[in-house]
């Protein structure tokens, strides 16, 4: 049964050229992206499997595949949404109030989600997120898909740091990746994801 689905790309692989390449575009999409959705599909079959089969003992194993794969949609999903051709620049507005207010001004948001994302160690995402218990922005550091994540926060901005989204065009230069991201961020997308959460819905 089908439950998750890959959404289409909302620009051409090209679109977001020279910053970040077609051929990475296209493959991160089309391939990674992609496999996230089947895995999750797939993990949430074999659970069923084995609930109906009384074979629960591999559902360990299962539920990190399925945490990982249903985060990994989750995140690629957002990801493209978070990035536009016209992007770049910086926010304002309430986006842009809360940012001073909670990371004390732009530039140090914009120091230490670049950090985040530039030193995870292996595979992650750097993430803004609102925090809806205490009602903040955070920056999270992200492995792989879903390790060190605070419960209930909700991601407003991503930037992928796996090797597959930058490597054929950046090689092992990650930090150029991370300063080309913020080139094509769509602001107007994270305005509208912090204005839902902050009225407390989980999408604009
Ligand atoms: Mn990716």
């Amino acid at each position: 049964m089908t439950v998750y689905t890959l959404p289409d790309l909302p620009y051409d692989y090209a679109a977001l050229e020279p910053h970040i390449n077609g051929q990475i575009l296209e493959l991160h999409h089309d391939k990674h992206h992609a496999a996230y959705v089947k895995g999750a599909n797939d993990t949430l079959e074999q659970i069923a499997e084995a609930r109906d089969k009384g074979t629960l003992g591999s559902l360990v194993g299962l539920e990190k595949t399925l945490a990982f794969n249903i985060s990994g949609h989750l995140l690629h999903t957002l990801y493209w949404q978070n990035m536009s051709p016209d992007g770049g620049d910086r926010p304002d507005g309430d986006l842009a109030d809360a940012i001073n207010e909670h990371f004390g001004s732009f530039e140090g948001f914009h120091a230490q989600l670049s950090t985040a994302t530039t030193g995870v160690q292996g595979s992650g995402w750097g993430v803004l997120v609102y925090e809806p218990t205490a009602r903040r922005l955070l920056v999270e550091q992200v492995y792989d898909h879903h390790g060190n994540v605070a419960q209930g926060s909700l991601p407003l901005l991503a930037f992928d740091a796996w090797e597959h989204a930058y490597y054929l065009q950046y090689k092992n230069v990650r930090p150029d990746f991370v300063k080309a991201m913020w080139e094509v961020v769509n602001w107007p997308d994270v305005a509208a994801r912090y204005a839902a959460a902050a009225a407390g819905r989980t999408r604009p």
